[in-house]
């Protein structure tokens, strides 16, 4: 096998064996890795009726095939399974240093199943693997277990941890790499920490990797990554971070604002733009590895309530997520939140959701003084975020701690009383900081038909709306209008093949919207030895995707449950998109059409399954839907 090892570790914590299974290499071939080898692996071997926080869940975490390869934006990982926060399959995407690590140590993933009786610490050296006892890091913050495993097991070590909202069993908790990076989205560190595993060590030193052609790739990765670190969008990236563009979203209403309640807030835009943020508080450019864009923010604020140590800044979302969607416009509250949701282990996306979901709620009286135990939640009111709400979800505390803890759906169902109009998901999945109403229509189209649930990364639609792709090769020639319905089902079709794409292969969106689509194919063939060529690749993409619907078919889900939230799709009451409907369901029904889905049951005919080579698989859906 070229530049896969073909090995993936597999553990059982419940009765401590440790294997080594390897996949056919099929698997690869028809699914890539990252993503779509997580969803091929849980297809055969999971277990459909697992509560996900059971011991009998499956968590699952995968490389792509270009893990290590020194490549700029190729050093993701991805973690995938059940998710507790919507139950039905998810996954999520981590940069950062974990990845290439784990491949350097000889293995393209790990399964780990059950549960250990004691708080557990899997550690990875080559051939060596080993659960360890991690009573001494059990109740530490991520920060505090990554720097006491660091110096346990040295500078080369690479570690993802989770923190207090893992081990509390927070719907939404996050697993961290390096206290930086994060599997943010889905609650992969909920199910860890049910799993009574609190981190992962791995170190590696085959660095040697073996590929198809290794000199073909080798010249494609040097052109690549000289174009990608020069690319102007790079060096923005670079400058002001995922944020650069924020004053700009807000002149197109592109930035939620108290809960998707408003488009448009003008004062706000320079106060959390990138810009302001590399002005006020950088202090370094972070980075995963090898990547020539380092995007990623160092941030230290000195002083003041919410002054924060040097440490992990915030990117784009959690800039939102903790500022305008709270009606806050403190940049430093958003720094200090980060940090906190970092320390926790908590994504920024859903915690800043489903805070706003409370105080709107609290704020139209569906949420009461005694819900919350005579605390009144206020817009923009970031002490009572950062020194209350925050704790009290990571560690369950008290009514409102708890009934957070469980994300803005599930708190919603609880309380009732109208509240449930103010959430703002798909498919159980907050929606991340990009209001389509003004970012553009076919957004909501790709939040709907999302696997994981509203999700701005599963496919690259935003950067398409935006004009940020050329892709002639494969009839993207579109001259796409964000405020319209117009080619956006077609655009989904190409989307939904592109994006499984670059999450099964672990690229970063911000990095490979400078690599064209020979250069893509021309990545598997000299890494993989696919011979590939464009059509096969795009079928691989789209093969992912229809997989994705066969897996959440098995967990009961069917075409309506492609929508989005009614808030999204009422006109927006001011801003740019002010009174301007989203057509949502012309475009879905097109993109149904287009893609070959069942209107009702949502997922592909048997025609398309056999199509794109998937009649096996079709062939176990029948059987199981039988049996
Ligand atoms: S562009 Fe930013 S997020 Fe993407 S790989 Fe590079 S540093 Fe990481």
């Amino acid at each position: 096998m070229w530049g896969n090892t073909g090995r993936i570790i597999d553990i059982d914590l419940t009765t401590g064996a440790v294997d080594i299974f390897s996949p056919p290499e099929s698997y690869y071939r028809k699914y890539i890795g990252g993503s779509g080898l997580a969803a091929k692996l849980f297809w055969e071997r999971g277990d459909f009726s697992a509560d996900p926080l059971s011991p009998e869940a499956l968590l699952i975490f995968t490389l792509g095939p270009f893990a290590g390869l020194r490549l700029s934006g190729a050093s993701r990982g991805c973690a995938a399974g059940c998710s507790p926060l919507t139950g039905h399959w998810g996954d999520s995407s981590c940069g950062g240093y974990f990845a290439p690590e784990l491949r350097y140590a000889g293995y393209d993933g790990i399964m780990i199943k059950g549960k250990s009786d004691r708080p557990t610490l899997i550690t990875i050296f080559d051939e060596e693997i080993q659960l360890k006892s991690a009573k001494e890091y059990w109740g530490k913050d991520i920060l505090e277990t990554t720097a006491s495993l660091r110096k346990e097991y040295g500078r080369d070590s690479r570690m993802l941890a989770i923190g207090p909202a893992g081990e509390n069993l927070v719907r939404y908790a996050s697993i961290l790499n390096e206290g930086h990076h994060a599997f943010g989205r889905a609650g992969f560190g909920a199910v860890m920490g049910s799993k009574n595993l609190k981190a992962i060590v791995v170190r590696g030193t085959r660095r040697e990797l073996m590929l198809r052609d290794a000199y073909s790739f080798n010249n494609l990765r040097r052109e690549l990554n000289k174009k990608i670190k020069e690319a102007l969008p790079s060096t923005v990236l670079h400058e002001n971070g995922t944020a650069a563009n924020l004053e700009g979203g807000v002149h197109t209403g592109d930035v939620p604002v108290r809960n998707f309640q408003s488009n448009f807030w003008e004062e706000m835009a320079e106060a959390l733009t990138g810009s302001t943020l590399t002005e006020k508080y950088l202090t370094n450019h972070g980075q995963c590895a090898f990547c020539g864009v380092a995007c990623k923010r160092v941030v230290e604020i000195k002083e003041g309530p919410f002054a924060v140590p040097k440490g992990p800044g915030p990117e784009y979302e959690t800039i939102v997520a903790f500022g305008s969607l709270l009606g806050s416009m403190d940049l430093a509250a958003t720094c200090k939140a980060g940090r906190l949701c970092n320390e926790f282990g908590m994504d920024t996306i859903t915690a800043g959701c489903t805070i706003a979901w409370a105080t709107e709620a609290f704020k139209k009286g569906a949420l009461t003084l005694d819900d919350t135990e005579g605390m009144s939640l206020e817009w923009g009111d970031m002490h009572t975020v950062i020194d209350s709400l925050l704790p009290m979800i990571a560690y369950r505390r008290g009514n409102l701690g708890r009934l957070l803890a469980d994300g803005s759906v599930a708190a919603s169902l609880i309380l009732g009383k109208g509240s449930e109009k103010y959430v703002v998901h798909s498919k159980g999945l907050e929606v991340p900081m990009h209001d389509p109403r003004g970012g553009g229509h076919g957004l909501a189209l790709a939040y709907a038909i999302s696997h994981r649930g509203a999700c701005h990364v599963a496919y690259p639609m935003l950067f398409m709306e935006m004009g940020a792709c050329y892709y002639p090769e494969i009839d993207f020639e579109y001259e796409l209008e964000p405020m319209t319905e117009e080619y956006k089902a077609e655009t989904g079709c190409i989307a939904v093949a592109l994006g499984s794409i670059e999450n099964s292969a672990c690229y970063c969106q911000f990095a490979d919207r400078e690599i064209s689509v020979p250069e893509w194919v021309g990545l598997f063939n000299t890494v993989a030895g696919y011979n590939w060529d464009v059509d096969d690749m795009m079928r691989a993409g789209r093969r992912v995707f229809y997989l994705h619907r066969l897996l959440n078919h098995r967990y009961g889900l069917s075409a309506s449950d492609d929508c989005v939230s009614e808030r999204l799709l009422q006109p927006a009451v001011d801003g740019a998109p002010e009174g301007i409907e989203i057509r949502f369901t012309g475009m879905k029904d097109k993109f149904y059409q287009l893609m070959g889905l069942d209107p009702d049951k949502g997922i592909p005919s048997k025609q398309v399954l056999v199509e794109h080579d998937m009649a096996e698989e079709f062939g176990k859906l029948e059987s199981t839907l039988k049996s």
